[in-house]
């Protein structure tokens, strides 16, 4: 069979996410030719269900979170039948931004020190000071709501816009955790509060993490990948690939894929940046074997696909009958949250903290078929907690462990007969034990502020969105994929700049840390690489 060869690039990106969309830019920024290869289509914000009235059934169906679920022809299946948390991405020009919630806070220091504060996992090989300049610079980007000042974080520079309105839900949220003397602030989110570079301001119509048509919420097809092109990036949309290359030398020489009619193309590279996410990076890696690398691209360590970290989640949700505002207004989440429970503290049974993220409530369809029982009781449950629902979501350090990894599934297939990845993971006894305290925790913070009942739930299964460690940095080629830039220790021009590097995972959503990782990365082949430059 031939095979079209594509015309070289100094630096080939594989994914158009978070964080391939912010190495495309730089690089192009620096005047390296880039060619970021996409398995997914565009998705223009029209076709988005936010413009639909039907935006409830098909957040259910075509737009549902879960590739399983959607099956659209970019999507490859996940075999998640022995995790406990199932998997969900998205898998287009933009990644799993097209989803996102975008809230995001950054680590803290002590996420970067946990072997040597806590005597848990590894450190990591960069501290939170190395990478604060990518962070401010991903949020100059992506547009930052927020406010300066929390005393639980570091001091930092100012955001590009005010935070987002807490509303007079979260207003009531906040005054139980004053009452507590427990920690809180405004969420920071790359949510536009204001207009922000030709995007408009959020007008709080609630289901954020079903897309934004008017562009408010930040993603990366609509941020980094527009001024990528403007600086001469090719964009190749539909771009399945199905290996990475190395030569005898173990370098990388380019990656062989599926074009939008399904033929096979070969794009030669000088370096090759991976960012297909902590699940899509380790089947790729995996599937790439050479002469070089007979247990896959960079896995002379054993551990491309090990230490697979969530993060795990746990809630409780309370009823109000008092509320001034039906709580389906205003974005679903993006409000405040607390790290009172953040760092290690010796009394407690568990070692590291979580996050509380408050949310509201849902839409009718939602809200009908989220929980509430079916039958002689369902008009009444409906009635109690539709519009008058707030939660807070605990989302906890996932500690690493070897065990929790991604396969290739021996039987499982894309359309392509590309292996499709098989997860086996399960919830850490660490973590069971902080989630515990987590969901009381909540549950203490919902009674003080008035709910009528409550109900919470020990784990939540369906929210594998944080995709981590299946690749991990480090110093030690033995115990380690990439070093500090995300380079590969066995192949000097493969980089990688996704979740996948994590050491630990912290306590906070990942994608702040996911860009400005990536954004350094771009940085060392900036300023270290010009031998990647023709
Ligand atoms: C519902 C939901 C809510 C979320 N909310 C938040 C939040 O509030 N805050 C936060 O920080 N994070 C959130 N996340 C997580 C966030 O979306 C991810 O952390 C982030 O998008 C990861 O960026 P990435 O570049 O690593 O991967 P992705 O954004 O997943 O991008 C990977 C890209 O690689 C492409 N790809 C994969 N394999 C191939 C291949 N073989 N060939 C070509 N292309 C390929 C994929 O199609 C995809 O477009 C959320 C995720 C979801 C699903």
């Amino acid at each position: 069979m031939s095979v079209n060869v594509r015309e070289p690039v100094d630096v080939l990106v594989i994914g158009s996410g978070a964080s391939g969309a912010a190495v495309t830019w730089s690089l192009s920024e620096a005047g390296f030719s880039v060619a970021c290869l996409e398995q997914g289509p565009w998705v223009p914000p029209s076709s988005y269900p936010t413009s639909s009235a039907d935006w409830q059934f098909l957040q259910q169906t075509k737009w549902h979170y879960s590739p399983n679920v959607r099956k659209l022809p970019a999507d490859y299946p996940v075999n998640d039948d022995t995790s406990q948390i199932k998997v969900v991405m998205f898998n287009a020009v933009g990644g799993s931004t097209i989803h996102w919630t975008a809230h995001v806070p950054r680590f803290h220091p002590s996420d970067f020190r946990v072997k040597t504060l806590d005597g848990v996992a590894e450190d990591w090989p960069i501290s939170y000071f190395d990478l604060e300049p990518y962070y401010d610079l991903n949020d100059e980007m992506m547009g930052c709501s927020g406010i300066n000042g929390d005393p639980a974080n570091p001091p930092r520079s100012p955001r590009q816009m005010p935070p987002i309105p807490i509303g007079p839900d979260g207003e009531r949220i906040a005054r139980a955790f004053d009452e507590l003397g427990w920690h809180w602030w405004p969420s920071d989110v790359h949510v536009n509060s204001t207009n922000y570079k030709g995007r408009k301001a959020c007008n709080y119509c609630g289901p954020i993490g079903q897309n934004c048509d008017r562009g408010a919420r930040a993603s990366s097809d609509i941020t980094y990948i527009p001024e990528a092109i403007k600086l001469g990036a090719k964009v190749r949309p539909n771009s399945t690939i199905f290996e990475i290359t190395a030569g005898d030398d173990g370098r990388a020489t380019g990656a062989n894929y599926y074009n939008a009619n399904g033929e096979q193309e070969f794009q030669p590279a000088n370096a090759v940046v991976v960012g297909c996410n902590g699940i899509g990076t380790p089947r790729m890696l995996l599937h790439s074997t050479s002469n070089s690398h007979p247990q896959g691209l960079l896995n002379s360590s054993g551990l491309v696909g090990k230490n697979l970290m969530f993060h795990v989640y746990a809630g409780a949700s309370g009823f109000f009958n008092d509320l001034d505002a039906p709580t389906y207004r205003g974005p679903l989440a993006c409000i405040i949250m607390s790290q009172e429970f953040y760092e290690t503290d010796p009394s407690r049974d568990f070692k590291r903290g979580y996050t509380f993220q408050m949310g509201r409530g849902q839409g009718p369809a939602p809200t009908a078929t989220g929980g509430v029982s079916w039958g002689k009781n369902h008009h009444a449950e409906f009635a109690e907690r539709f519009g008058k629902n707030l939660g807070l979501g605990v989302i906890g350090d996932d500690l690493p462990e070897e065990i929790n990894r991604v396969e290739l599934d021996k039987k499982l297939t894309d359309r392509h007969g590309i292996p499709a990845p098989k997860i086996i993971y399960r919830v850490g006894d660490n973590s069971k034990r902080l989630l515990a305290h987590g969901v009381n925790s909540a549950r203490t913070v919902l009674e003080s502020a008035g709910a009528s009942r409550i109900i919470s739930s020990q784990l939540n299964t369906n929210t594998g969105w944080h995709l981590m460690g299946t690749a991990r940095m480090g110093e030690d080629p033995a115990r380690s994929v990439v070093n500090q830039y995300g380079q590969g220790h066995d192949a000097d021009n493969v980089f990688i700049v996704d979740g996948s590097v994590f050491v630990t995972g912290a306590a906070v959503n990942p994608t702040p840390t996911i860009q400005a990782l990536a954004l350094r990365t771009a940085d060392y082949i900036r300023h270290e690489r010009s031998d990647l430059k023709s």
